[in-house]
């Protein structure tokens, strides 16, 4: 990859697993330089594989979005090695599903850090490269589980409620520098993250709310992104948030036998 400024260039924040590493795909596809980010070793060498046929234009970064410096470094390493940083997927997260009475301060703050503070530390030092170049775009990930009450998702979410209005806030102070800031609230999503937490019992809970009666796929939720993160196709849209949930949060009484 050689640096120049008429590309487009995107970090993918968990771009190695599940829907961060749908996106990548996607937005490989698209056109865009990819530089994926992620703490997991294996699963990065693994993802690299996935994204083969696209060599020379991606690249992956072991990275943890915690760590405000390496978030820094990243940014930098990508304007050096790259271009100029026009676009920010946020998908680095993790979910854990506990009743609240039984959520622990270290796993609530474990949780925060990183769906949080992760999102903040990658979001700032990205949007601090956007201004210096004229703008972009960034698109969070959030979930459904930001948006409504569901049950065991205290500490999740909650730090989904707090990267939705980070959205909004970001997209108020950044439309200034012409970079355009939306999210996409992921319904139920078949990825690893969802292997391990979701039992048989879970899956039947989210199908009968899902007026789709089906989980999405990760590249259902990377067009969405891929939409949003397009400067010529999303253009006027900033500080919204895009439930990407098969009918989730819109559905209210549904008894199915009456339709
Ligand atoms: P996943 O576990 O398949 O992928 C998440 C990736 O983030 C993993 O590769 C993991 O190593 C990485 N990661 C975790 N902590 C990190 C850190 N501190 N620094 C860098 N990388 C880190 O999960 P997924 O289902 O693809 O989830 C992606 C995002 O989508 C998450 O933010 C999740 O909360 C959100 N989401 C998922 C669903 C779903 O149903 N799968 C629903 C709503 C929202």
């Amino acid at each position: 990859m050689s640096a120049s400024s008429d590309k487009r260039v995107a970090i993918v924040t968990g771009g190695a697993s599940g829907i961060g590493l749908a996106t990548a795909g996607i937005l490989l596809e698209q056109g865009w330089n990819v530089v994926g980010t992620d703490r997991d070793a294996k699963a990065l060498a693994a993802a690299e594989k996935a994204l083969v046929a696209h060599a020379g234009r991606f690249r992956m970064i072991q990275g943890d979005v915690t760590d405000p410096a390496a978030m820094e470094r990243l940014v930098e390493e990508t304007e050096n090695e790259v271009g100029p940083l026009k676009g920010l997927v946020t998908s680095a997260g993790i979910g854990r599903d506990v009743p609240f009475l039984e959520t622990t301060a270290e796993m609530f703050r474990m949780i925060h850090e990183i769906n949080v503070v992760g999102t903040f530390n990658i979001a700032r030092a990205a949007a601090a490269a956007m201004r210096a170049s004229g703008g972009g775009a960034i698109v969070t990930i959030a979930s459904v589980s930001g948006l409504t009450g569901n049950i065991g998702r205290a500490a999740y979410g909650s730090s989904k409620g707090a990267v939705v209005n980070l959205t909004r806030i970001m997209a108020v102070e950044l439309a200034r520098y012409g970079i355009r800031v939306n999210s996409v609230a992921p319904g139920p999503i078949e990825t690893p993250m969802v292997a391990e937490i979701h039992t048989a019992a879970i899956r039947e809970q989210w199908n009968d709310k899902v007026l789709l009666e089906r989980y999405g796929t990760p590249a259902e939720i990377g067009e969405a992104v891929a939409f949003l993160i397009d400067g010529k196709r999303s253009s006027y849209i900033t500080g919204q948030i895009l439930a990407v949930d098969g009918g989730f949060v819109a559905c209210g009484l549904n008894d199915r036998s009456r339709v």
